[in-house]
């Protein structure tokens, strides 16, 4: 989609510090890491959040999974890693390209608000 950030980061018109890649999904370093370690991971497909989900996306939602628990053993993320995903104004989505945040390097704040 023309003017996302995020599917400028899948053409390669913008340039990103890329951890995995995959026919589906894209996983890269976020540009201000909120930890040690903070990955984003990303469906290619353009989908604005998770309020767009819906049944035809199970499969590539089931494998953005698959590849975080992957990626945690090949970062070494022995001591645990948090996924989060803002949808929305409140939640403080900044980019509207569906995306996973992947935490880990720290404790963290067990409270989620
Ligand atoms: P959210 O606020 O949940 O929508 O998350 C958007 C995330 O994208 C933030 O953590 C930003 O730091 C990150 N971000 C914004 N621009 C870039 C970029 N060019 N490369 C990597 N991460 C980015
Ligand atoms: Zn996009």
């Amino acid at each position: 989609m023309e003017d996302c950030l995020f599917c400028s980061i899948v053409s390669g018109a913008i340039p990103s510090k890329k951890v995995y890649e995959d026919d589906l999904c894209l996983a890269f370093r976020d540009i201000n890491p909120l930890a040690p370690t903070h990955v984003l991971v990303i469906p290619k497909e353009h989908i604005a959040s998770c309020a767009e989900l819906s049944e035809e996306h199970e499969a590539l939602i089931g494998h953005i999974f698959t590849v975080i628990a992957k990626l945690a053993k090949e970062l070494g993320l022995k001591n645990g890693f948090r996924v989060v995903s803002n949808s929305g104004v409140d939640a403080g989505q900044t980019v509207g390209h569906l995306h996973f945040h992947v935490l880990a390097g720290k404790p963290m704040n067990a409270k989620m608000v």
